[in-house]
């Protein structure tokens, strides 16, 4: 840079080639000249050679630049179409996972344009269409697609900016069947209608069975539980018509079904229901409601009528049921019955309220012995409430080994001899001290405890005879366990006596079991069954209390008796020239069949005498010995409990050994 002083005014600036003599530069130079304030003329530049040199290196340079950018730019092009086709790649890949998802959607995808045109359809496996997707494009979708015409013009009418996504159903006819859709309706940036069709026809079916389900029982197609509560309480609100009750409703129990289900297997057990649920309806009016409650429970509810007509319905559907089921192929015959409650609404009773009364009052009627039907009645629940307590209690007593036997002497009254005794259960209650057995045989037998008190008293009885050892020149001591009607049905007892006699080495001679006959009336072939079981074990078998009860030859005929016990009541009566003749009957009835004859109760020795002028050698009543333990039992066997308090007339002694002989007879 050149500094001339004295230039010329002014701003001024040249550019062009110029010579320039100085002490630091001498030449031509290519540069630019300006005036740099007043005084200074100011040159820059390079010389020509410089300049030229300096254009070759530039041009070079520049060569160089430009096949640098050449380079680079090839590069680049390279890297971009590299990464553009990655990018198309991706995408295409993209679109195929997209494809394939979307074929996974059981949806029909339909894009709607405004004017209600197919812009695009696509068709999934579930929704298969009845032509091709892509021939519905173009079409108009009122016409393409009628059964969704009305929902869609209603999703077009309501389509606004800011597009809320709304659904609607529609049945369409397909192949000849009717489906069912839902459309999800979402609105695109550019107002065309995106449709997610989906087929929920199976969803509607599955709906439909849950909601029959949730109110129908599955095994007999009866309303369930709910439903019938639901109309209970619809009969109560009814406006009440005179003279009748709003409503009356029969709470039904089938009695024993339990062993129908444990011994024919559910299979027959469910069979039994649903032929029982057809019987039950075939009893009623149409207008009247059947319900299975649960397993062998139903009700009944019948709308607007009272007790009476509730009783009637009862003892229709009791005497249905205790009609034997004949075999069909889903089951065996079966014999079974209803236990039945009645009860019929009063003011303040809700649906609750009466359901469990008629419940009540079907306890009562298994209480009273099944297959019967009892109306409610006040008291009815307390008198329940007692029973479940006693029943608790006596459980409870026979896990605490409450009960324990007392044994009564049967006496060879001609000689006062010890033949045998009977065995009876005592409950040594904590509180209510000695329980007699009659206040809670009943209640172990309603409860089906007596099953195992039974089984219990049975060993026990015979682990006690064992004990006793034969006095010289005697036969050991009979024992005689009673055995209720429910041990004869439920249970195994003919098992259970073997188990009895092998465990205690009881000789099977000894033992006799005593049932009543209400216990003989009680079922047919099955008691048969069992006592017959029982005495090819060479037990014998006792009626009990005969004269209480049927007093039936046929029994006596039928069933294989060894014994019979005359009940304490018709001893106490034997003052009565007809009573006694009526005994005198009996031990004449007795002979004949050749079964064995023991007087209950005797407590005079008038009774005695009165017994023994008609016959009778065996006696067992406090005359001879009140219950008391097996050490006082075998101290009145050491010798002859009363010496001869009645007539030595009769057959010879030794008793026992006559009823076994009868046994050997007849087993
Ligand atoms: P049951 O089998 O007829 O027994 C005879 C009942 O008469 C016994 O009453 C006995 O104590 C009573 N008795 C005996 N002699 C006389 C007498 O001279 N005068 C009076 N007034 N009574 C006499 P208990 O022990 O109270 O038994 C009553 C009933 O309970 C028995 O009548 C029997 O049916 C039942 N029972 C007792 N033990 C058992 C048992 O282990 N199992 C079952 N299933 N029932 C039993
Ligand atoms: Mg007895
Ligand atoms: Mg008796």
């Amino acid at each position: 840079v050149l500094v001339l002083p004295g230039a010329v005014g002014g701003p001024l600036r040249l550019r062009g080639e110029f010579f320039l003599d100085s002490p630091t530069a001498t030449g031509y130079f290519l540069g630019s000249v300006w005036v740099e304030g007043a005084e200074q003329l100011v040159a820059a530049g390079l010389t020509l050679d410089d300049f030229a040199a300096h254009d070759a290196v530039l041009d070079r340079l520049f060569a160089a630049q430009a096949d640098r950018l050449a380079r680079d730019d090839a590069a680049r092009m390279d890297a971009l179409l590299e990464a553009a086709e990655r990018t198309r790649q991706q995408l295409q890949a993209a679109e195929q996972a997209l494809a394939r998802e979307l074929d996974a959607v059981p949806d029909l995808l339909l894009r709607v344009a405004a004017d209600g045109t197919v812009l695009t359809v696509r068709a999934s496996a579930s929704t298969e269409l009845s032509m091709p997707a892509a021939d519905h494009v173009g079409r108009d979708a009122f016409t393409a697609f009628p059964g969704m015409a009305d929902g869609l013009r209603a999703a077009m009418a309501g389509a606004g900016s800011d597009c809320p996504v709304c659904t609607f159903e529609f049945d369409e006819e397909l192949d000849g069947a009717l489906r069912h859709f839902e459309a999800r309706v979402a609105c695109t940036d550019v107002g065309d209608l995106l449709l997610l069709v989906r087929d929920v026809t199976e969803q509607r079916v599955l709906a439909g069975r849950l909601r029959t389900q949730a109110s129908c029982d599955a095994l007999t197609g009866l309303p369930n539980r709910s439903v019938f509560t639901d109309r209970v309480a619809v009969a109560l609100a009814a406006p009440e018509a005179p003279d009748a009750s709003r409503a009356c409703v029969l709470f039904l129990d089938l009695d024993d079904f339990k062993q129908v289900n444990d011994v024919l297997g559910h299979a027959a057990g469910d069979a039994l229901l649903v032929d029982a649920a057809e019987r039950m309806r075939s009893c009623l009016r149409p207008d009247d409601l059947l319900a299975r409650l649960g397993g062998d429970e139903f009700a009944v509810l019948l709308a607007g009528v009272g007790a009476v007509e509730g009783t009637a319905a009862a003892a229709r559907l009791r005497e249905s049921l205790a009609q034997p089921f004949p075999a069909t192929a889903d089951r065996p015959a079966v014999v079974t019955g209803a236990s039945i409650g009645v009860a019929a609404a009063v003011d303040g009773d809700t649906e609750r309220s009466l359901l469990s009364h008629a419940d009540v009052a079907m306890y009562a009627a298994k209480a009273a012995g099944k297959g019967c039907f009892r109306v409610f009645e006040e008291g009815m629940r307390d008198r329940l409430l007692a029973r479940i307590s006693a029943e608790m209690d006596l459980r409870a007593a026979l896990e605490r080994e409450e009960v324990f036997l007392q044994y009564q002497p049967v006496v060879h009254a001609p000689t006062g001899e010890v033949v045998g005794a009977e065995a009876l259960v005592r409950w040594n209650h904590p509180v209510r001290g000695l329980v007699p057995p009659n206040d809670f045989i009943p209640v172990a037998e309603a409860s089906g405890l007596i099953v195992p008190l039974g089984s219990w008293v049975l060993h026990e009885a015979c682990r006690a005879a064992v004990s006793w050892p034969a006095q010289p020149g005697r036969e050991a001591l009979g024992i005689s366990v009673n055995v209720s009607a429910r041990q004869l049905v439920h249970g195994d007892l003919a098992a259970d006596v073997r188990r009895a006699l092998q465990a205690t080495g009881l000789e099977a001679g000894r033992l006799t079991l005593e049932v009543t006959e209400t216990a003989l009336s009680s079922t047919g072939d099955a008691v048969l069954d069992c006592l017959t079981a029982v005495r090819a074990l060479g037990v014998r078998i006792s009626l009990d209390d005969f004269g209480t009860g049927y007093s039936s030859l046929t029994h006596l005929r039928r069933f294989p008796i060894d014994e019979i016990k005359i009940d304490r009541s018709f001893v106490e009566e034997l003052g009565d020239p007809r009573q006694a003749r009526i005994a005198e009957g009996v031990l004449a009835l007795a002979a004949v069949l050749e079964v064995d004859v023991v007087a209950e109760g005797v407590e005079r020795s008038e009774q005695a005498e009165a017994l023994a002028a008609i016959g009778c050698r065996l006696m067992q009543g406090w005359l001879y010995g009140r219950p008391g333990t097996g050490e006082q039992l075998q101290r009145a066997g050491q010798h002859a409990t009363r010496p001869g308090p009645v007539s030595q007339a009769g057959p010879p002694a030794g008793h026992a050994r006559a009823l076994r002989s009868a046994v050997g007879r007849t087993a």
